[in-house]
C-alpha cells in the first residue's frame, strides 16, 4: 500500500516537471513570437496587441496618448555605401539608442517595419510628445554611427512624426498612426533629420 502509494507521488512529480517545462517553452515561444529577430526588441505585433490595451486604459481615464513613428534617413543609399550587413548593425545600434532613452515603465519601442520604429508613449500630451521628438533625434545623432555622405553631420541621422491627442476605442489605434505617418512625411520633405508634430485629430461627434 504504502509502496504503490510512492509510485503515484513520483508519477505525479514527474507529470509536473514535464507541464512545467512545456509551459517555460510555450512561453518563450510567445516571447519570441513578439520579438524583432534583427534588433532583439519589439515587433510590430507587439506594438498592435500592447497598443489596443493601452487605448482601452487611456479611454477609462482619459489619459492622452504620444506616438513617434522614426525612420532612418536615406539608409537605402547607407546599404548601398557600407553594405547591408553594416546596415543591420546600425539598425542594431538605433534600436537599442531609442529603448534606453525611454524611462517610464509603460512607453515602449517597436520595430515597425525595415527602417522604421515606432514609440508608443501614453498618458503624455503635445508637450511631452515634442520633446520625446526633439530627445529621439539628438539621442540617434549621439550614436555617432558613421555616414559620410549624409550632409552637415555625416553620422547616422532620423526623422521623426510626432504626434498625440485623445484617444477612443473605435479605429484610433489606426487613426494616431495615420497622423504620425502624415508628420514623418512632412519631416522627410522639409528636410529629415528633424520632427515634425500634428495632433490626433477629434472626429466629429
Ligand atoms: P528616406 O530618408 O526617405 O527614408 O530614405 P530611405 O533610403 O531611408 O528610404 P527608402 O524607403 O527608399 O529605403 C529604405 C531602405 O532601408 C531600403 C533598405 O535598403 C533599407 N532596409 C530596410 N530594412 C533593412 C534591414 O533589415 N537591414 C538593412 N541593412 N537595410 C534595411
Ligand atoms: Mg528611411
Ligand atoms: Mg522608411
Amino acid at each position: 500500500m504504502v509502496m504503490a502509494y510512492a509510485r503515484l507521488l513520483q508519477r505525479a512529480r514527474n507529470q509536473n516537471s514535464v507541464i512545467e517545462k512545456q509551459c517555460g517553452e510555450i512561453q518563450s515561444l510567445r516571447e519570441m513570437a513578439l520579438q524583432d529577430a534583427l534588433t532583439g526588441i519589439h515587433n510590430r505585433r507587439y506594438m498592435e496587441e500592447n497598443l489596443r490595451r493601452t487605448i482601452k486604459t487611456l479611454c477609462r481615464s482619459g489619459g492622452e496618448l504620444g506616438i513617434l513613428m522614426v525612420d532612418v534617413d536615406y539608409f537605402k543609399k547607407y546599404n548601398d555605401l557600407h553594405g547591408h550587413s553594416k546596415g543591420d548593425e546600425s539598425l542594431k545600434r538605433v534600436a537599442v539608442a531609442l529603448k534606453h532613452m525611454l524611462t517610464r515603465a509603460d512607453d515602449f519601442v517597436a520595430r515597425y517595419g525595415g527602417e522604421e520604429f515606432i514609440i508608443i508613449l501614453p498618458n503624455t500630451g503635445e508637450k511631452g510628445t515634442r520633446i520625446m521628438a526633439e530627445k529621439t533625434l539628438e539621442q540617434i545623432r549621439a550614436c555617432c554611427i558613421p555616414y559620410e555622405q549624409n550632409g552637415e553631420f555625416s553620422v547616422v541621422t532620423v526623422s521623426v512624426g510626432a504626434t498625440s491627442g485623445k484617444v477612443t476605442p473605435d479605429g484610433s489605434v489606426e487613426e494616431a498612426i495615420r497622423r504620425a505617418d502624415e508628420a514623418l512625411y512632412l519631416a522627410k520633405n522639409s528636410g529629415r533629420n528633424r520632427s515634425v508634430f500634428l495632433k490626433i485629430e477629434k472626429k466629429p461627434s
